[in-house]
């Protein structure tokens, strides 16, 4: 008779679920992937969808074709709601209960709204398809409603962006918005002027990409003021509202708001009763186990671990190198070796502003900066993109979008 065969389940397809799942398939292991969406996500470029530059299509995969070929897993579309870890069983939201042997939660992180989660509906933020879908529709419903005023003779709408927080993701949204509004739209209007749309951008800190050196700091804010985007730093957002964003006594009125300030963990972490962070991230052990549970995994963003002195960050090469990090440890328990310690590599760190700009801060402390760490990115981003049938095809649509301004992707598929 067979032995039974270690039963393993992934929660989350994100980068470290996937790629722990990639790693997984070789072992004589079973391999559930549970993931409350029917596809995996390259979230990097989610922007370029929420600024209709790519298709949706074009940055997801659906989970369950990425491991067509691999018998060995099974992919299930649900929630997970509960953890039972000293009974080894979770629980789905759509009332199944699964078990397992070895256990991995990758559920990555969310918006935080630092307790004001009312905010949440006037300034969305970008973290899954659907919010760059929202955020696709009401910056394009924002120049379609100030044409429509303005053709009619109803008045001037002032076309104002809001973006809230200097982040990376902040600063591409901004950078993005800029693009869509100075150079893409420009010639589409018959009355308004889309080139004289206002992208500001605020943050709290002294400066933006506060995660990068100085350096490449002061040349983000200047590259986004040479596209046209007002940066504010120390500047705390105390309000926002339908149409307005506040600082203190200042108000500013915003066609659309985007919020990029703040990350906190999938409240997963939390229902895993384990020591969280003040992000409500994992505090894992030195092998990304549970205190207490050898069997049970945390990788990625969820994941709070400090490698030698230096907090590993959210990124997707820390939760790609986790994922693998835990199959590996899986690997060697069937082999019966020794835990290992995880590190991590930081190949360095890349954010884009607009069409051609960018800031790039690489190892052995090179920075760059324009249109060469813009290069960087692009290659980059494209080489990442995993389980999609031809990188090829996206980079054609993306340089098609970006030499010709493409129409396509501005469409506004949901007016609600
Ligand atoms: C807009 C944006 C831009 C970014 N740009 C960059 C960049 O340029 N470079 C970079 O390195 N990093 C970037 N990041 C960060 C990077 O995307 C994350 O670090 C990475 O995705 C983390 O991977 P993960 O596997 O931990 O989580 P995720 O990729 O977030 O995956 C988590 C998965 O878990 C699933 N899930 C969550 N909760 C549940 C549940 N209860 N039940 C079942 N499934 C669940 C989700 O559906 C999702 O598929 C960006 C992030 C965003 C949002």
């Amino acid at each position: 008779m067979a032995t039974a065969r270690p039963k393993v389940i992934v929660v989350g397809a994100g980068f470290a679920g996937l790629n722990a799942v990639r790693k997984l398939t070789k072992l004589d292991v079973d391999v559930t992937v549970v993931d409350r969406k029917n596809h995996h996500t390259f979230q990097p470029l989610l922007y370029q969808v929420a600024l209709a530059v790519l298709s949706p299509a074009e940055i997801a995969s659906p989970i369950r074709s990425i491991f067509t070929r691999r018998k060995n897993v099974e992919v299930l579309l649900g929630e997970v709601m509960a953890f039972d870890l000293a009974g080894k069983k979770l629980r789905l939201k759509e009332g199944v209960e699964l078990s397992f042997d070895y256990l991995v939660v990758a559920a990555g992180a969310t918006h935080a709204y630092f307790g004001h989660n009312e905010w949440e509906h006037f300034a969305p933020g970008l973290k899954t398809l659907e919010d760059a879908l929202e955020i696709r529709r009401r910056v394009l419903l924002a120049f379609e409603q100030a044409e429509l005023k303005a053709a009619t003779g109803n008045g001037k709408t002032p076309l104002n962006f809001v973006v809230i927080g200097g982040g990376p993701t902040g600063v591409e949204l901004a950078g993005a918005i800029a693009d869509i509004a100075h150079r893409y739209m420009r010639h589409d209007f018959r009355t308004i002027e889309p080139q004289l749309a206002r992208v500001i951008l605020l943050e709290g800190g002294p400066r933006v990409l506060a995660a990068f050196p100085e350096d490449l700091s002061v040349s983000a804010e200047n590259q986004l003021r040479e596209i046209g985007v007002e940066v504010r730093t120390n500047t705390l957002v105390t309000e926002v509202g339908e149409g307005y964003v506040k600082m203190g006594d200042e108000r500013i009125e915003s066609a659309v708001t985007l919020w990029a300030a703040g990350v906190a963990a999938s409240p997963l972490g939390k229902l895993l009763s384990a020591p969280t962070d003040r992000a409500g991230r994992v505090q894992v052990e030195s092998d990304l186990t549970v205190p207490g549970h050898q069997n049970v995994f945390v990788a990625g963003d969820l994941a709070s671990f400090t490698d030698r002195g230096k907090p590993v960050p959210g990124v997707a090469p820390a939760a790609i190198q986790m994922g693998k990090f835990v199959a590996r440890q899986i690997a060697r328990d069937l082999e019966q070796q020794p835990r290992e310690t995880f590190h991590y590599v930081d190949k360095g760190s890349l954010a884009t502003i607009g069409k051609s700009k960018a800031v790039a801060d690489l190892p052995w402390n090179i920075h760059i900066s324009g249109f060469f760490a813009w290069l960087a990115w692009l290659f980059i981003h494209v080489a990442f993109i995993i389980g999609f049938a031809n990188r090829l095809f996206v980079l054609s649509e993306w340089a098609w979008a970006y030499v010709a301004y493409k129409r396509s992707a501005r469409l506004i598929t949901d007016r609600r």
